[in-house]
């Protein structure tokens, strides 16, 4: 399976999942780059997948099917425009020109139907996760997030992320913050400068990777309990106390 960034607007990456003849692109937030680059490579579009409503996941649908006829899936629960396939979390996704299967998982939080497209050693997870970070809590509350990252976390370490935005080398400030003594963040610090140095994207990431590094999925960790408790000033237990104390802390800083 072949995936490429298409970076649009100043930071985010729509992910297009292809072959020679025929692309998927997971949240075409603006149509002009998709529609540049699926003409520069000849490639037919055959699915949008969308993650959620917001604008620059979502701004480019119309004028992509207004050329293209592509089934647009989405969240039920929330106005998708142009979609086409409502889903509610637990459905297979079929690619047939590509021969792909997704499945859709509910992943509530940073909205409430926001939806992750897992498959092939692949999870499409939109806002819900970033690399060292995870997306603010517009509309759900921090338990929904932390269930929904709990469930992200039980998927294959191997498992590649690609998440919808370049947030990773401010997030790594955040979360060398929060744990100043954790040598893999370090590691991946030097690894994602180096990166951004070249220009290069800093994802796709292992969810190995980020189970070492991201402070939104260490809430089970004893030294994230810790900088939780300093930080409020009081006692914060492992879990969802310290999940919810450290997406306040991020908000706030
Ligand atoms: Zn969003
Ligand atoms: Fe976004």
């Amino acid at each position: 399976m072949k995936v490429t960034a298409i970076p649009t607007f100043r930071d985010n990456y729509v992910w297009a999942i292809h072959n020679d003849q025929s692309a998927i692109l997971v949240d075409p937030g603006e149509a002009a780059p998709i529609l540049t680059w699926l003409e520069a490579r000849q490639l037919h579009p055959v699915a949008l997948l969308i993650t959620h409503h917001h604008a620059d996941h979502v701004g480019g649908i119309r004028e992509i099917t207004a050329h293209h006829e592509v089934p647009v899936y989405g969240p039920a629960s929330e106005t998708i425009p142009g979609g086409t396939h409502p889903l509610r979390g637990g459905e297979t996704v079929q690619i047939r020109e590509l021969g792909l299967a997704f499945q859709a998982l509910a992943t509530p939080g940073h909205t409430l139907g926001h939806l992750c497209y897992f498959g092939h050693g692949a999870l499409f997870c939109g806002d819900t996760l970033f690399s060292c970070g995870c997306g603010r809590l517009f509309e759900g509350t921090p338990k929904q997030m932390h269930a929904s990252l709990t469930r992200i976390k039980a998927l294959p370490s191997d498992t590649l992320l690609y998440c919808a935005h370049e947030y990773t080398l401010d997030n790594l400030d955040f979360a060398l913050m929060v744990e100043p003594g954790n040598s893999a963040l370090h590691k991946r610090l030097a690894q994602v400068q180096e990166l951004r140095k070249q220009g290069k994207p800093t994802l796709p990431v292992s969810l190995g990777t980020e189970i070492a590094t991201n402070p939104f999925l260490r809430f089970d960790e004893p030294s994230i309990a810790v900088a939780a408790t300093q930080h409020a000033g009081y006692p914060i237990q492992p879990g969802l106390a310290t999940f919810a104390t450290v997406r306040a802390w991020k908000d706030g800083h």
